[in-house]
């Protein structure tokens, strides 16, 4: 038996990336544009049916991009779903804004439409400090699921509080047949290795907003005026995307609907290996598609009740797949309870602390082959004995 590392998401390459970056050489187009930068925000504007994208180095930096576009800046009230990544939320502090944490829902796992209508009340009625309407709301579709957008949007709308989308991690997936991360004025996604195509680092900002995109680019690119010397009249980043790596990117779109086969695949193989094992009297749950919804299973995702599964725990899960060298991890600790937001208000459900405690991530990578899956449940096989 082979003792290769199976690993939680690693990349997966299709056949024409490297065809692009040789491209990229051949041009000499080395450079953060390019003809594969223009081709690359034109798939993600085809493939998502938005009508803008800006290629950037990061979906990180597409988050903070945002939120300068919105105005976001010290002392601002953002209000952030606490149960996902750290970056996130690290763009809210770069503001030096004040991140309001909204739990989780138990059908998504993602940001409480309720408890989100009662952190924008207490916003307004002056419990975390001055009394203002937050500045923005940032929904997250964790692991691929959409989160709830009509219910999100709805107590957006009725405030009139813009809402950026994170959806790093559900780049196919569709709420009522829309894209995730383009419900909201603006969304972002995520090429970074560990995602479901990748650029080895890299994101993206879409908007309907022609006029937002714009700036985007131009902040993106140092905040450079119009003029033959270099001219600046506002702060700028380097946040443009390579034209080597957008190569990649163009290879990555044209197998992006496979990837989510195959990740979707995985998926089913869990569910259908975890129906036999609950068969033997234990009761692994794993998330279901809300009516409407279609996540591209980014991860596949297991809660582990030890009192539901004659006292197992998903770390004695881990642990023992960690022995035969196989990769899983914990679901996101909810940025309320990490050291460094734990000061932020957060409005509570329970859920995403529950989801904390008992949730898993197992091997979910587009290119897991038979003998890989065999491995997975022979060593799962062990545990639910
Ligand atoms: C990966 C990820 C990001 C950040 O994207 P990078 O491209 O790594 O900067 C943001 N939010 C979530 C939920 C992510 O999973």
């Amino acid at each position: 038996m082979s003792t290769e590392k199976i690993w939680l998401s690693s990349p997966h390459m299709g056949s024409n990336e490297q065809k692009f970056v040789n491209e990229a050489f051949d041009t000499n187009w080395i450079a953060p544009l390019g003809p594969h930068v223009n081709g690359f925000e034109e798939d993600i504007q085809n493939y998502n049916k938005v009508s803008h994208a800006a290629a950037l180095t990061s979906g990180t930096a597409a988050i903070h991009l945002s939120l300068i576009l919105n105005n976001v800046g010290a002392g601002d009230y953002v209000l952030v779903q606490s149960f996902t990544f750290s970056a996130t939320v690290n763009p809210i502090a770069y503001q030096g804004a004040t991140p309001i944490f909204i739990d989780s829902e138990e059908d998504t796992w993602n940001m409480c439409p309720k408890a989100l209508e009662v952190a924008v009340q207490n916003c307004l009625a002056g419990k975390y400090g001055e009394a203002k309407l937050p500045k923005a709301i940032i929904p997250v579709h964790l692991y691929g699921m959409p989160a709830n957008m009509d219910a999100i949007m709805a107590v957006a709308n009725a405030h009139g509080i813009p809402v950026i989308e994170d959806a790093a991690e559900s780049l196919g997936s569709t709420y009522h047949d829309k894209h995730t991360g383009t419900f909201g004025k603006m969304g972002i996604y995520s090429f970074n290795g560990n995602k479901i195509i990748t650029t080895s680092g890299g994101g993206a900002l879409v908007s309907e907003d022609a006029e937002l995109i714009q700036k985007a680019r131009f902040l993106a690119t140092q905040a450079r005026d119009n003029a033959p010397h270099y001219q600046h009249s506002h702060v700028g980043y380097n946040y443009r995307l390579s034209n080597v790596l957008a190569g990649i990117g163009r290879g990555q779109m044209q197998v992006l609907n496979d990837r989510i086969a195959q990740r979707r695949n995985n998926f089913k193989r869990y569910e259908s290996f975890f129906d036999k094992v609950n068969r033997k009297g234990f009761n692994i749950v794993l998330q279901q598609e809300p009516q409407g919804s279609f996540s591209n299973r980014w991860l596949s995702c297991i809660l582990v009740n030890p009192s539901e599964n004659k006292g197992i725990s998903r770390e004695d899960i881990r642990l023992a797949l960690e022995v035969d060298n196989i990769e899983s991890r914990p679901l996101w600790k909810p940025m309320h309870l990490q050291p460094v937001f734990e000061k932020y208000p957060f409005v509570s459900t329970g859920v995403s602390e529950l989801l904390f405690d008992i949730g898993l991530c197992l091997p979910s990578g587009s290119n897991l082959t038979d003998e890989d899956f065999d491995r997975i449940f022979s060593s799962l096989e062990a545990i639910f004995k």
